[in-house]
């Protein structure tokens, strides 16, 4: 972890619950950094940003430090971002010592489609090209896909002055989902995407169905990477459903030999299962969701917790799936006392959306 991080910005942040809010922020960046909290100070440190927090009755005074501007600015809007979300509906204010410009926000990059083509009867994969993909390979692989309205000229994000992103509106909405860089290759400057197709009577899936409907030529933009990549541990134990496919497999297929991993997945029939390569040694197990038992037994969550039975501590535990399945292998994870920093736990879509 660096620990000279040469540039700095500071900001003000008024929340309604200054206590509340300082507890969120050192709860949610637990599994993200070192956060250590003395004296009404929380310090959260990661490889690439030191985060410095100190109250007062009434206001967080934020300190932000990190290598290089362009670092500092992507830090400002994640941290903005996170504090107007755990703001929620309660008032906010935030404010820096230098406003942000009114720019594109940091990591966009605008993206052309090339191609769609079905991997498997539910999973359609997408294959954009990009002046550069470089920022795309290693490290983090999530992305936002933004898709603007068909037969319009894009808008696009800026910047705000209190570092948020500011979203076109109006009939220049942009679709904005969240997917995994599935692959990337560096010679054609090409990443692709593959998206489940989760057609549901009477609901609108439209992340799905531009995977569906689109076609060359199409003016996307993505913003990212973020959010975690294969975990550095000699040991792995994947699972989630096919929200989470793309995801494990890119992790499996970039891990190093000796490495060795088990994943369990949960599609929705033989069909949909993929052939995972890699250079380490993996185990794979697929559940098929169309025939589960009546009763429940044996599903995804059923057997993931059956499986941490026999799980080491030293065994990193990667799970992402349903935000109520995720819930419960939480629990199972905290019941273990487990070290928070050897696990990724994610709900990558909600039911009840
Ligand atoms: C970090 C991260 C990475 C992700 N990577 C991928 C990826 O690579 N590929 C991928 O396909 N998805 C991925 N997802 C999940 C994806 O973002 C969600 O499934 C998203 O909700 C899809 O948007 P939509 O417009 O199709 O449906 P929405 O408009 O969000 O939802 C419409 C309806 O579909 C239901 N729904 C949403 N997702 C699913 C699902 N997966 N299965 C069944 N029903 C669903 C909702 O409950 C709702 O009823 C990822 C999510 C996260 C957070």
């Amino acid at each position: 972890m660096t620990d000279f991080h040469a540039v700095k910005l500071s900001g003000i942040a008024h929340p309604a619950n200054v206590t509340a809010m300082l507890h969120e922020i050192c709860e949610h960046f637990v599994e993200h950094s070192d956060v250590v909290y003395n004296d009404g100070i929380a310090t959260l440190k990661s490889t690439d940003w030191t985060i410095e927090i100190a109250t007062t009755d009434d206001f967080l005074n934020i300190e932000i430090r990190s290598e290089n501007d362009e670092a500092l600015a992507a830090t400002r809007t994640m941290f903005a971002e996170h504090l107007f979300y755990f703001a929620g509906e309660q008032p906010f204010s935030l404010e820096w010592s230098t406003p942000a410009p009114k720019v594109r926000p940091p990591g966009f990059f605008e993206a052309t489609v090339v191609s769609a083509e079905d991997v498997t009867p539910r999973m359609r994969r997408v294959t954009l090209s990009l002046t550069d993909v470089s920022p795309f390979i290693g490290g983090n692989m999530h992305v936002r896909l933004l898709v603007p309205p068909r037969g319009r000229t894009p808008v696009w994000p800026n910047l705000e002055a209190n570092g948020r992103i500011g979203w076109p509106e109006g009939e220049d909405e942009l679709i904005v989902r969240v997917y995994t860089i599935r692959s990337v290759d560096l010679e054609s400057n090409r990443v692709c995407i593959d998206f489940l197709q989760h057609p549901a009577e009477g609901v609108a899936t439209p992340g799905a169905d531009f995977a569906r409907d689109t076609m060359a030529g199409e003016q996307v933009a993505l913003m990212g990477p973020g959010g975690g990549g294969l975990p550095q541990a000699d040991v792995i134990f994947f699972a989630g459903d096919e929200s989470a496919l793309p995801a494990i497999a890119r992790m499996v297929e970039e891990a190093p030999p000796g490495v060795t991993m088990t994943a369990l997945i949960e599609v929705e029939n033989a069909g949909e299962e993929q052939p995972l390569r890699t250079q380490g040694r993996l185990h794979t197990e697929w559940l098929h969701r169309a025939s589960y038992a009546a009763d429940g037994a044996n599903t995804l969550v059923g057997r993931v917790k059956a499986a941490l039975e026999n799980v080491g501590d030293d065994t990193f535990v990667w799970f992402a799936a349903e935000k109520s399945d995720v819930r419960a292998i939480k629990r199972s994870l905290a019941d273990r006392k487990r070290d928070r920093k050897r696990q990724y736990v994610a709900w990558y879509w909600n039911k009840e959306s």
